[in-house]
């Protein structure tokens, strides 16, 4: 019967959702980690960006991005609709910021996919919310060669990545963790890991003191 008390009392605990954000430099497989994330656990919610680049072959409005012009855009930010917005490769990118706000009061959470500039806004925005990753590629010349090998970015773009890559990576002491992706399964796991336990920091459960009382602790 104790265990009966016990778990009814552990279903009235809650909890706001976590921000869960990873950023690295592209190329390093935070959209495949982002992924696997994703469909292991259906619930986990991924923040659409609005972006003002136009759409790779086989992303989708609203499942990739949020695809907008440039006018748009910065009505959005004019009017506080972004929780955090960022010019990256001479384009705009922003977080939409009613999704977010509906899913961690609803305790879901979210995976966000955003640069360097978009960590800091969003732990600013939302301190006690986020949990951050970066991953890091294992070295330089394998992050070139898996640019090189996506069909989709012309040469001059990979160039541009390739710098904008040491730029991003140059922020990774600004996040709470750290993985390198040589393994992409290891990297995963790593990942899952990562979220768990932030989803279990003492601070974010709500109803905890009324469920250890159940013990008479
Ligand atoms: P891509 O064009 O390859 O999809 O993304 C380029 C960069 O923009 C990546 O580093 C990605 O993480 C970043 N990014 C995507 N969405 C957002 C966003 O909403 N905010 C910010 N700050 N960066 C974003």
């Amino acid at each position: 019967m104790v265990q009966g008390r016990t778990s009814e009392a552990g279903a009235r605990l809650k909890r706001r959702g976590v921000c869960f954000v990873i950023s690295a430099p592209s190329g390093a497989g935070k959209s495949t980690i982002a992924n696997a994330l994703r469909a292991s656990e259906p619930q986990l919610r991924h923040s659409v960006s609005v972006t003002t680049r136009q759409p790779r072959p086989g992303e989708k409005e609203g499942v990739h991005y949020h695809f907008r012009s440039m006018e748009q855009f910065e009505e959005m930010a004019a009017k506080g609709q972004l929780l955090e917005w960022a010019i990256v490769f001479g384009r705009g990118y922003g977080t939409p910021r009613a999704p977010v706000e509906e899913a961690l009061a609803a305790g879901q959470d979210m995976v966000f996919d955003i640069d360097w500039q978009g960590h800091q806004q969003v732990r600013q925005a939302l301190p006690d919310d986020v949990v951050s990753l970066f991953v890091l590629p294992p070295s330089l010349e394998e992050l070139e060669r898996r640019l090189t090998s996506r069909a989709s970015d012309h040469p001059d773009e990979i160039a541009r990545r390739m710098a904008a890559a040491r730029d991003e990576i140059s922020h990774w002491h600004e996040f709470d963790h750290v993985v390198v992706n040589k393994d992409l399964d290891r990297a995963i796991f790593e990942a899952r890991a990562i979220l768990t336990a932030g989803r279990l920091k003492t601070r974010r459960q709500t109803g905890l003191e009324e469920f250890v009382g159940t013990f008479g602790a």
